[in-house]
């Protein structure tokens, strides 16, 4: 899995931004500024550490009131749940940012935020729900949402990369109601128990 990584990493690195743009300008996004991608149900953030850590920054928040692990994952031998990369906090069905109709942690927002409703995948350019598309796009614009698209989608790969280096495998077992948790990512392992993060 990592050597298809370091190919899908060379193979990023060979996108054209010109020819991201001229895509992104002829579906068209203007940002309506109405929070649907903030609120409801779908609402998920994946963020990575160094983007965890500037949220932290701005905010003065404890990591585990800015970020918590996703609900899937699997249970190990010895009951402790196991799962990949951090989510947002959410407060019931939106980002627990999304604070009086605007995103209290705008300049320090994940890429995934800052380039939503585009991503790539195997280098090609995708689209999420949003009634913005369709919208009006400054070739400037565009341009600037190419180079982040492209920045987001190396980044994610590396990050991947360096979680597959660091992950350690364990022996399945049955789910059980516990209070242990093993978050893994590019940094290794993050253990929370009765709630509280140990390392
Ligand atoms: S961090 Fe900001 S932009 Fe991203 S989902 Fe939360 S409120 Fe929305």
């Amino acid at each position: 899995m990592i050597a298809q990584l370091n190919e899908a990493f060379l193979a990023a690195k060979k996108i054209n931004p010109t020819k991201l743009a001229a895509q992104i300008r002829e579906l068209g996004f203007h940002c309506l500024q109405c929070g649907e991608c903030c609120r409801g149900e779908d609402n998920s953030v994946v963020v990575f550490p160094q983007e965890i850590r500037q949220i932290l920054i701005a905010t003065g928040l404890p990591w585990l009131e800015v970020v918590g692990p996703p609900e899937e994952g699997e249970w190990d031998k010895d009951g402790c749940f196991h799962t990949l990369e951090w989510r947002l906090k959410k407060e019931g069905e939106s980002c627990r940012f999304y604070q009086n109709g605007r995103c209290s942690v705008y300049r320090d927002r994940p890429m995934l935020c800052r380039t939503y409703p585009f991503y790539l995948d195997n280098c090609e350019l995708m689209c999420s729900e949003c009634r913005g598309l369709g919208g009006k796009i400054t070739s400037g614009e565009a341009d600037k949402m190419a180079e982040k698209l492209i920045m987001r989608y190396l980044f994610e790969i590396q990050e991947a990369i360096a979680l597959l280096q660091r992950y350690r495998d364990f022996e399945r077992g049955e789910a059980k109601k516990g209070d242990r948790c093993i978050v893994h990512d590019s940094e290794g392992e993050h253990r929370i128990v009765g709630g509280a993060l140990l390392e």
